[in-house]
This record gives C-alpha cells, sequence and structure tokens, in this order.
C-alpha cells in the first residue's frame, strides 16, 4: 500500500499557485476570492475562514462577507448581483447551508456563472457534462489532481463512485467519464453495493457514513479515495472507508485527514485564479 498524501500535494500546488498569482499582479491583475456567510453555523466559520487564510497565504486578495441569520433573500441576491458585476472579485462563494428562509437554488443561480468557483451553478454543472466544463467543483477536482500525481492510469479502467450529490459524486463520476474510464455510480438504494465495489480499479466513496467500506468491499490493488468525513463522540475524523482494514488491500489510498480535504480548499484557489487568469485573456 501507498498512501496518496494529499496536504503535500497541496502544499505543492500553493507554491505553484503561488508563482501564477505574482505573474498576474505584474499586469496588474490581484486575483481575488469573496467568501458570503450568512448566519453563525460553527463548521462554516471554520471553512470559511480556511478558504481566507489560504487565499491571503498564495496573495490573492480575500473577504470575508459575515451576514445576519434573518437577512432577507432578497438582499442576499442584490448583494450578489452588485459582486457579479464588481471586477475586484474574480471569484464569489456562498458558503453553504444557507438558513432555511433562503432558497439556495436562487442563490446560487445569482452567481454569474464566470465567478461560480464552487461550480454548482446549473450552467457550470450542464458544461461539465457536456464535456467543456468553466467551474469544476472542488473536490473532485482535488481528486482528479491526487490520480495525476500518483500516475493512476484511468483509460478504459473501472471505476466506481459511491455517492451521487451534486458537490461531489455526479462531477466526480463525470471527470472520470472525461478520462476515459467506464464509470458506475453507486448511491443508497444500489443493490448488492459491495459486489459492485468489488470490481472497482478506482473506487470513490462520498456518502458521510464512518468506515462504511471494509476489507471485503475492495479489489485487490485497488486505488481508494476517500472522501468522507466524519467525526466520532470524541471528535476523531474518519473516513467512509475503513483505513485499517483496507489498507492492505489497496494499491493506493488517501487517508482521512490529509487526504481529500486539503486538496479541495487548493482547488478553489486554482479555480478562482484561472477566472482571474481568463481576464487577460
Ligand atoms: P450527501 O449527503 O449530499 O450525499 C451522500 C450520498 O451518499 C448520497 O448520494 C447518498 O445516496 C449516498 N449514500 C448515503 N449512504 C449510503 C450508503 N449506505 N450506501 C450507498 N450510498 C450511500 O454528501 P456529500 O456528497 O456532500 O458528502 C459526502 C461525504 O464527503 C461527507 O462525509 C462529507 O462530509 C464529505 N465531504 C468531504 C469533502 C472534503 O473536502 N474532504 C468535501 C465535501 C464532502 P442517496 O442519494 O440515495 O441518498
Amino acid at each position: 500500500m501507498k498512501l496518496i498524501d494529499g496536504k503535500a500535494l497541496a502544499a505543492k500546488m500553493q507554491a505553484e499557485l503561488k508563482v501564477r498569482v505574482e505573474k498576474l499582479k505584474t499586469f496588474g491583475i490581484v486575483p481575488g476570492l469573496i467568501v458570503i456567510l450568512v448566519g453563525e453555523n460553527p463548521a462554516s466559520q471554520i471553512y470559511v475562514r480556511n478558504k481566507e487564510r489560504q487565499a491571503t497565504a498564495i496573495g490573492m486578495k480575500s473577504s470575508v462577507l459575515r451576514l445576519p441569520e434573518e437577512i432577507e433573500e432578497v438582499e442576499l441576491l442584490n448583494l450578489i448581483e452588485t459582486l457579479n458585476n464588481d471586477d475586484t472579485w474574480h471569484g464569489i462563494l456562498v458558503q453553504l447551508p444557507l438558513p432555511a428562509h433562503i432558497s439556495e437554488e436562487k442563490v446560487l443561480l445569482a452567481i454569474t456563472p464566470e465567478k461560480d468557483v464552487d461550480g454548482f451553478h446549473p450552467m457550470n454543472m450542464g458544461r461539465l457534462w457536456s464535456g467543456n466544463p468553466l467551474m469544476i467543483p472542488s473536490t473532485p477536482a482535488g481528486i482528479m489532481e491526487m490520480l495525476r500525481e500518483y500516475h493512476v492510469e484511468l483509460s478504459g479502467k473501472r471505476a466506481v463512485v459511491v455517492g451521487r450529490s451534486n458537490i461531489v459524486g455526479k462531477p466526480m463520476a463525470q471527470l472520470l467519464m472525461m478520462a476515459d474510464a467506464t464509470v458506475t455510480i453507486a448511491h443508497s438504494r444500489t443493490k448488492n453495493l459491495s459486489e459492485l465495489t468489488r470490481q472497482a480499479d478506482i473506487l470513490v466513496v462520498a456518502i458521510g457514513q464512518d468506515r462504511f467500506i471494509g476489507r471485503n468491499d475492495v479489489k485487490e490493488g485497488a486505488v481508494v479515495i476517500d472522501v468522507g468525513m466524519n467525526r466520532d463522540e470524541n471528535g476523531k475524523l474518519h473516513g467512509d472507508v475503513d483505513f485499517e482494514q483496507v489498507k492492505d488491500i489497496a494499491s493506493l489510498i488517501t487517508p482521512v485527514p490529509g487526504g481529500v480535504g486539503p486538496m479541495t480548499i487548493t482547488m478553489l484557489m486554482e479555480q478562482t485564479l484561472r477566472a482571474a487568469e481568463r481576464k487577460l485573456k
């Protein structure tokens, strides 16, 4: 077994991004990411702080707009419209989840696709599925970078993605298909899941179920990507894959923490930078 070190790859990429940021600055463009946070969700506060910190660390401009929980939907939509037209910001991100009185769909639709660094706008999802992506959701984008870095051959391989969310499972499946893998998407209603996952050369698990995938669910020599982030009663982080059981079966495996997680924010920065670089062209 070999470990896929997401932390090390993220650090390497950040150094590369820093160079690209500096280069862009010589043309008078400072790439900027603005994050909108509504309410006081503690997990969201941490995510948002990490995003701002990493953006600043690579020399980008970054700001967090902290808005009160009771903000009206129309006010938020107006604010997004203002930011759409503000050239200082190349990426706009609204931290999810939103309070119940605000429609997530309306908010995602309001962000102009060119600045939608999360890649959740239906236009960006559609472009990805039609094979002409503009913005790609960060988590699957980061996984593709890891597979590239570790020279995992995808063409003609059997990939199984467990989980079909819009932010991980679906875009992941499409990216693997674009790389010529033969892809199966599994979910909570899939019958005989284990039979399916055992056929995978590349297995990506994004279900949010603590250590769900065990020894008997993985083929010898498979590449296993664990997206899950589950906290146990002691606050310890675990993946969707039982690392201890699977590590000696897999040829390559991502740990949790230190695997997929660190790459996600880095890819968000990469997308923002790319959006800013497009201004140059
Ligand atoms: P969602 O809850 O949106 O989706 C979970 C998916 O898993 C659904 O498609 C669901 O099926 C499927 N599923 C749930 N239980 C089972 C099961 N027992 N067997 C098969 N499929 C199952 O989650 P996300 O995609 O947003 O996130 C998944 C995990 O990844 C979470 O732990 C999350 O914290 C983590 N995550 C980590 C990130 C990172 O940067 N490391 C980023 C994003 C997420 P159905 O559709 O039928 O309900």
